[in-house]
């Protein structure tokens, strides 16, 4: 989607700090992290966010979830662990409107998610 700043990290046009990408995910550090491991994953196609995403698109949703396990191993995640947030609609925080999954790490993380 043209106007959209993720889809312009993927086509290349916004530069980012790419760690990880195949056909139908990219993967980039947050610019704002929170945690020392702060990881964007999204997928290549422009989804507005989580509600967006119909049964046909199962396919997709496990390969975003395959990529976290690359993704977590690549980083050295895996060990110690990791947590993953998916921000969906206004009440869910979200600000960028092109379907992402944060991967947080590198720190013992809150009990409360909000
Ligand atoms: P959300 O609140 O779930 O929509 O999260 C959007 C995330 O995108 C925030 O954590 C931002 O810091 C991050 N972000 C926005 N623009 C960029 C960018 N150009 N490069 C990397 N991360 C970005």
């Amino acid at each position: 989607m043209e106007d959209c700043i993720f889809c312009k990290i993927i086509n290349g046009i916004v530069p980012s700090n790419k760690i990880f990408e195949d056909d139908l995910v990219f993967a980039f550090r947050d610019i704002h992290p929170v945690a020392p491991a702060h990881i964007l994953i999204i997928p290549k196609k422009h989804y507005p966010n989580l509600e967006a995403i119909d049964a046909t698109d199962q396919p997709l949703l496990s390969h975003l979830l395959h990529a976290v396990n690359l993704i977590a191993r690549q980083e050295c995640l895996d060990k110690n662990g990791y947590r993953i947030a998916i921000n969906c609609g206004p009440w869910g925080g979200q600000v960028v409107q092109h379907l992402h999954m944060h991967l947080l790490g590198g720190r013992k993380l809150a009990d409360e998610l909000g």
